[in-house]
């Protein structure tokens, strides 16, 4: 057996149980209920969802609602149902960090009356100002040295609503000569009229992220608090929170990469303008990878698993290729879903020497890489459709597929030769013959010559129509994903949409979600959002042929 390396975040976590700093590991997912979560927030939640299964932990889903301005009820239903499918399994342990707004007030109590805070009536601008550069210290607030009944008093005054929004804040008191600029006495409570969609119009003091998140880590008991990069500036502080407010067992903040990904966009900035413009249909648009958007496209939970382990946990940053996820969903889907005839571009194609009225069944394999998922009839008759790609009139070298005196064999069924074709006033071929030979018929083990070519067809009379969607990236990175106005970039070919389709009767059936492959085309999947009985959709998921060598 393989020796698995153990990734940064791992190696953390098992040295913190052998020194006996803590006995379970406690991790959480803290989304702000601000917008849809991405491919990004599903590694955020494999991560921390796989280190709490890994270790007999626990895993909490906790909306860290405690900015009111941005945040929204709809987004949190989106969450919960983005979190369950991709398989971040909380149980029972969802959580608001809103409920915790009272004991956040008691911790800030609590800091004033050690004397390490204070209320501050420098203006926002004021503050910025006395900050102090990265070369050069701050300068400290004249309202630093307040006593601690004054404080308290303003305090509680702030908080009964008795100063305009912006007036006052809640400082803690730190070293304003820290060369860390995050500890130069952060702003930790503020003065904001807001209603919250929890609380209502109980408070008109909010506390700040650096203050309220180490708070909601404690509470819940987590132990280790993972989050990205950009926060590893703002971890003494987080520890300077729950050493200050003396939590028994303090929870830890360790720091990882984000994941990037290439040639896609994730800034809610650009989704909405594209949503709004109607460039894509909505969040969940196929070509997006918010996670509802790659649930509509076909991605599965596992494939985006396989994509999150491939990636690894690191603290450097860097992108990954998008073929290496297009790799994953291939790999999940290979050997789970049937591998059916559909064709993209139709052209009829007749079989002159077969009788008239005749249907015949094929035996035709699922999966020919998976035995098990068993066999299907498919229909057989005079009249089939090919792909308009599969027939030339005058074929380039080495083309082996359909042309005037060749023969070819259907995928399944006979070999064919073509006798000849018709072609409407503009030249486009309308109908391509051929003739078949009854003696070569699949399975019959006829092997008295061989042909070059293999194609796919459908029965005109059985075979359903559908709509197929094909995608290509909606930006393309080394053209420069932004103009230079700063608007996207954006490919006038992602999206090609065919409408005309013809796919072989076993599909007639297919629900919203269910997959395919068509063979020769890829991976396709049913539109939820615009897949009817009667109108199916399909989404192509992937093509056959990969860019990507793991
Ligand atoms: P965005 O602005 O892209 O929505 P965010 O950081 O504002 O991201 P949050 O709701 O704050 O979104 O994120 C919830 C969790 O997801 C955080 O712990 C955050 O670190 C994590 N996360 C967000 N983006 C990524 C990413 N690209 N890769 C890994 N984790 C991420
Ligand atoms: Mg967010
Ligand atoms: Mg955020």
């Amino acid at each position: 057996s393989g020796i698995v390396s153990k990734n940064f975040i791992e190696q953390i976590i098992e040295k913190d149980i052998k020194e006996g700093h803590c006995t379970t590991v406690v991790t959480r997912f803290p989304p702000e209920p601000n917008g849809y979560l991405h491919i990004g927030h599903a590694k955020s939640i494999l991560l921390n969802n796989g280190l709490a299964k890994e270790y007999g932990g626990r895993f909490n889903l906790r909306f860290d609602d405690t900015n009111p301005t941005k945040e929204k009820t709809e987004f949190v239903e989106s969450i919960i149902a983005d979190v369950k499918w991709i398989g971040g399994d909380y149980e029972d342990r969802l959580f608001f960090a809103s409920d915790y707004f009272d004991q956040m007030y008691e911790g800030a109590v609590k800091l004033i009356k050690k004397g390490k805070a204070y209320v501050c009536d420098l203006t926002a601008e004021e503050i910025r100002e006395y900050r102090g550069t990265l070369t050069e210290p701050g300068k400290e607030s004249p309202y630093r040295n307040r006593t601690l009944e004054e404080n308290l008093r303003l305090f509680e005054e702030m908080k009964d609503g008795r100063y305009e929004d912006g007036s006052k804040v809640l400082r803690a008191k730190i070293d304003m000569a820290s060369p860390n600029i995050n500890m130069r006495d952060p702003i930790i409570y503020r003065i904001a009229r807001m209603t919250h969609h929890n609380t209502g119009d109980k408070w008109c003091i909010y506390p700040m992220y650096d203050f309220a998140h180490p708070i909601e880590d404690a509470i819940e008991g987590v132990t280790h608090s993972i989050c990205t990069l950009e926060f590893e500036d703002h971890r003494p502080l987080y520890d300077w929170v729950v050493t200050e407010l003396e939590y028994e067992n303090p929870p830890r903040q360790i720091e990882f990469a984000k994941l990037y990904l290439t040639n896609v966009i994730t800034g809610k900035r650009y989704i909405k303008k594209l949503v709004e413009e109607g460039i894509v249909d909505g969040w969940d648009d196929p070509r997006l990878v918010s996670i509802s958007a790659l649930r509509r496209r076909g991605f599965t939970p596992e494939s985006i698993k396989m994509f999150m382990e491939l990636c690894g946990v690191s603290k450097s940053q860097s992108s990954v290729d998008y073929p290496m996820l297009e790799y994953c969903i291939r790999e999940d889907l290979k050997l789970k879903k049937p591998r059916v005839m559909a064709v993209l571009d139709p052209v009829k194609l007749v079989i002159t020497n077969y009788p008239e009225d005749m249907t015949e069944f094929m035996e035709v394999s699922n999966n020919q890489e998976n035995e098990e998922m068993g066999s299907r009839q498919v229909a057989f008759g005079r009249e089939l459709y090919i792909d308009r790609e599969d027939f030339k009139i005058d074929p380039p070298r080495k083309y082996f597929r359909l042309f005037p005196g060749n023969e070819v064999r259907l995928m399944n069924a006979y070999f064919v030769t073509c006798t000849g074709y018709v072609t409407d006033e503009n030249g486009v071929v309308t109908e391509v013959q051929a003739t078949y030979d009854p003696k070569t018929r699949s399975g019959s083990g006829f092997n008295e010559r061989k042909v070059k070519g293999t194609i796919h067809w459908v029965d005109a009379k059985t075979s359903v129509k559908a709509e197929v969607r094909l995608y290509e990236n909606i930006v393309d990175e080394e053209k420069g994903v932004y103009n230079e106005d700063g608007s996207l970039n954006l490919n006038p070919n992602s999206i090609t949409v065919l409408k005309d389709c013809r796919i072989e009767h076993s599909v007639s059936e297919a629900k919203s979600y269910d997959s395919f492959q068509f063979l020769r085309h890829g991976y396709f999947c049913v539109d939820s959002k615009d897949s009817a009985k009667d109108n199916l959709v399909f989404n192509r998921i992937v093509s056959l042929k990969s860019s990507y060598k793991p």
